[in-house]
């Protein structure tokens, strides 16, 4: 059998002297493992194709129990990450989330969409780190069963109050009139970082990147978006880790 697709890779792994073991995002197979031969040799023409963060089109063959790359097309690198170890790092945390949250074969087309899009504007420097960050946890939390409840006030129905909480451990939001602080972590959320979660859980995928925020309220949104990420995985992803250790 064989599979068609473009895809971006999300990992890799030197096997033996020369090949290759990729971790693939694609398009209509989820997140799937592949073997690409040689493709640790320069000469060879996978070599730049299936390297990490490489945007390509695949033909993959279907063995009796895996997968091989066949060709490997490279169609972008995002080379400005190679030169930015802050965006790299960062990258490197949008590659990990896909590979935990997108389930194998199976359609990941938004998945995709979400990489490509966020590892494009990162190349740039067009939008704000923490944009990224945000938009790429939230929308792929929600679109993988972990959508917040965003609407209302979990209490009273109200839509907007002076300070609304969001609770990681409800995934919802309550006013400061329903809230007890002591009752549970919350991240305290200006009405800029309430609007920016709704549009990210909420909007056509499309106008998903469109928006911007004051860099206040960008941090505001950045917390709640990690700790309700964290809260879902109940674990901190190790380059989540190392991306806050390099950009703090
Ligand atoms: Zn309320």
């Amino acid at each position: 059998m064989y599979i068609t697709t473009d895809a971006v890779v999300i990992k890799e792994q030197t096997i033996g002297e020369s090949d290759r073991l990729v971790t693939l995002l694609t398009r209509n197979s989820g997140v799937i493992r592949a073997f690409a031969r040689k493709a640790k040799s320069l000469k060879d023409s996978k070599s730049a194709s299936t390297g990490l963060l490489a945007y390509s089109d695949f033909s993959i063959y279907k063995g009796k129990d895996k997968y091989i790359v066949d060709s490997a097309e490279l169609k972008d690198i995002f080379f400005n990450l190679r030169s930015d170890i802050v965006a790299l790092s960062l990258a490197q945390y949008f590659c990990e989330l896909a590979f935990m949250l997108v389930p194998e074969e199976t359609d990941s087309e938004e998945y995709l969409r979400i990489v490509l899009n966020s590892l494009h504007f990162l190349s740039q420097g067009k939008k704000h780190p923490l944009l990224l960050k945000a938009v790429t946890e939230l929308r792929m939390l929600a679109i993988s069963g972990y959508m917040p409840d965003l609407i209302a006030c979990k209490g009273c129905s109200c839509y907007e109050n002076e300070a609304m909480y969001f609770v990681p451990s409800v995934a919802a939001i309550y006013c400061e009139d329903c809230f007890d602080l002591a009752s549970a972590p919350s991240i305290r959320l200006s009405m800029g970082a309430l609007t920016a979660m709704r549009h990210i859980c909420y909007v056509d995928f499309n106008k998903l990147y469109s928006f911007s925020l004051p860099e206040n309220a960008l941090k505001e949104l950045s917390t709640a978006t990690e700790r309700y990420l964290t809260e879902v995985l109940g674990r901190i992803p190790p380059t989540l880790d190392f991306y806050k250790t390099i950009a703090s």
